[in-house]
């Protein structure tokens, strides 16, 4: 069986093509998957009966399953979503998050489950790897997202141009061009006009630093970017975002320039997650400075998020405003980011969702660090 929801336009215009059908059957099938969120056949009347029973019999529309909704009391949701129920009953599952603001809605989307990069002050990190997700994985979360959302909202087949959700960040659980291929397909998806059209500028892809997939995604799928990081010199950097010993700061600032020729913002996003004592002195935003030097840049401080054991502490708010201001003085236009949904657990760097992780590493550090 065929999954249609893994493919974007052209590959299901070859799915047609394959089958004897017009390409343009692509773009109903399309409108009616993602546009109107229809994935019953008997409803997609414009599409001959003839056609409709061969898909029913070759293809399917697989949703990822649903587990959990939550709703915060600031209005965040999170949903929790399944992936694959093992045979001992265990789930491995990671989570999507939306964030209501005045102007906008934005939905937080996971790349992957768990994540590999062992970035030392990230639950994610630490909960090891599992595997990456698919394309209808991928997409799912915002076919989720926005059907539940419609139906809070009382409407039932809303276009998706009436939008509640105007942005997507690739900012869940995984790093994102770990999974360059499906997190691409999912994101053309997101951008297609007969599916969920939105603007090159309101998809922003956050990466820790994955230089040579950073100058393919320029050229295949250029969304606005963040980079995580965090740290203003090599050596605290190879600590905390250990990617770093692969692709180095200056091997990384010259990757952002080369993307800001493609991208559809002037200016990449830093974000940077402020760590009581370790990253977040004077010293620090001065090193920053210089290091930022040749990229147009705007500035994300996160506070951190503690989460059991994590072994660090959240920056005192008088020295996020001293590291604010100093950076601001420069000339650089900084936020901090407001937490948000903390009663369920949906702020950044908390999603957990459930990893069965094949990479141990939750027993190596419990084997190092016995005492914790
Ligand atoms: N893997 C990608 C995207 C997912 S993480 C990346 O690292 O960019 C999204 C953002 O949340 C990243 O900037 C990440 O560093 C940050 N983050 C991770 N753990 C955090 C925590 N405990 N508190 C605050 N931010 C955190
Ligand atoms: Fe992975 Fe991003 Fe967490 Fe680092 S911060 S471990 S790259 S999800």
């Amino acid at each position: 069986m065929v999954n249609l929801l893994n493919l974007n336009q052209p590959q299901l215009a070859d799915y047609f093509n394959s089958i004897g059908e017009k390409p343009f059957r692509a773009k109903q099938l399309m409108r009616w998957m993602h546009h109107f969120g229809v994935l019953d056949l008997d409803q997609m009347t414009d599409i001959a009966k003839v056609l409709r029973e061969k898909l029913r019999q070759e293809t399917e529309f697989k949703l990822p399953d649903v587990q959990l909704e939550q709703v915060s009391d600031d209005g965040t949701r999170k949903w929790l979503i399944g992936t694959n129920n093992l045979k001992d009953g265990t789930a491995n599952s990671v989570e999507t998050v939306f964030i209501p603001e005045d102007d906008r809605g934005t939905l937080c989307i996971s790349s992957q489950v768990g994540c590999a990069l062992e970035c030392t002050f990230c639950s994610t990190g630490r909960q090891g790897f599992n595997r990456n997700l698919s394309v209808s994985e991928i997409i799912g979360q915002l076919w989720v997202a926005n059907h539940s959302l419609r139906q809070a909202e009382g409407y039932n087949m809303l276009p998706a141009s009436d939008r509640i959700i105007s942005n997507v960040v690739m900012m869940g659980m995984g790093e994102p061009l770990a999974n360059y291929d499906n997190v691409v397909t999912a994101m053309q998806i997101m951008l297609d006009d007969s599916a969920y059209g939105l603007s090159r500028r309101r998809v922003t892809l956050s990466t820790s630093g994955m230089v040579p997939a950073m100058d393919r995604l320029k050229e295949d799928c250029p969304v606005a970017l963040a980079v995580s990081l965090h740290a203003p010199n090599d050596a605290l950097r190879d600590e905390i975002v250990p990617i770093n010993k692969k692709y180095p700061i200056k091997d990384l600032m010259a990757a952002c320039e080369r993307y800001l020729v493609k991208a559809p913002r002037d200016f990449v996003t830093f974000e940077y997650v402020m760590l009581d004592g370790v990253n977040d002195s004077i010293e620090h935003a001065r090193q920053l400075l210089d290091v930022v030097r040749d990229v147009p840049c705007k500035f994300n401080l996160i506070p951190f998020n503690p989460f059991p054991n994590s072994g660090y502490g959240t920056s005192k708010p008088m020295q996020v405003r001293a590291f604010r201001d100093m950076l601001m003085q420069a000339g650089y236009v900084v936020t901090v980011r407001k937490t948000r949904g903390e009663d369920i657990d949906a702020a950044c760097g908390q999603l957990a969702g459930k990893v069965l992780d094949k990479t141990r590493r939750t027993q190596r550090t419990i084997a190092i660090q016995p005492g914790e």
